[in-house]
């Protein structure tokens, strides 16, 4: 059996008025993401820990912020084209884990959630992606509020 790793992180800056999409998820907030695209820096995480895999490179490669085609995009369809990315290369997806280091709002309600989603987006079971979330107890430009930061690994696997 082929068995890959990879890891993926990613950082988006907060602002007033803009929505914020977290792991797939419309989270209740006062700020969002600056962004291109939707700003979901989970996902893009998640999408760079899959592309480290196998070398693909890195989204920001694969989906320029230069480009109109991605403009506004919903991270999901980016996520999509990731994972058929690795399936076209004869790889499944094993399991995720993704950690997010936001200060405000908790994340708690929505970990649940981002998890549906995502498996049903990578064609896993919900046990099989993990979702955590934690504050940094105001240190840094994440307890300033000022931006959220993601890590993502990922296993995939040709049997
Ligand atoms: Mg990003």
């Amino acid at each position: 059996m082929d068995i890959r790793i990879g890891n993926g992180y990613d950082v988006h800056a907060l602002s007033p008025g803009l929505p914020m999409w977290l792991g797939g998820v419309r989270i209740p907030s006062d700020t969002g993401f600056v962004a291109h695209s939707d700003g979901d820096v989970a996902i893009h995480a998640l999408c760079d820990a899959l592309l480290g895999c196998l070398a693909l490179g890195d989204i920001g490669h694969l989906f320029p912020d230069t480009s109109d085609e991605w403009k506004g995009v919903d991270s999901k369809l980016l996520l999509t084209k990731v994972v058929s990315l690795v399936q076209g290369r004869g790889y499944v997806i094993g399991n995720v884990d993704i950690t997010i280091a936001l200060q405000k709002p908790k994340l708690a309600p929505h970990i649940a959630a981002m998890r549906r989603v995502l498996a049903g987006i990578l064609g896993v079971a919900e046990d099989c992606v993990s979702v955590k979330a934690t504050t940094t107890e105001r240190l840094g430009f994440v307890g300033r509020c000022e931006g959220c930061e993601v890590w993502a690994s990922a296993l995939i696997r040709r049997d």
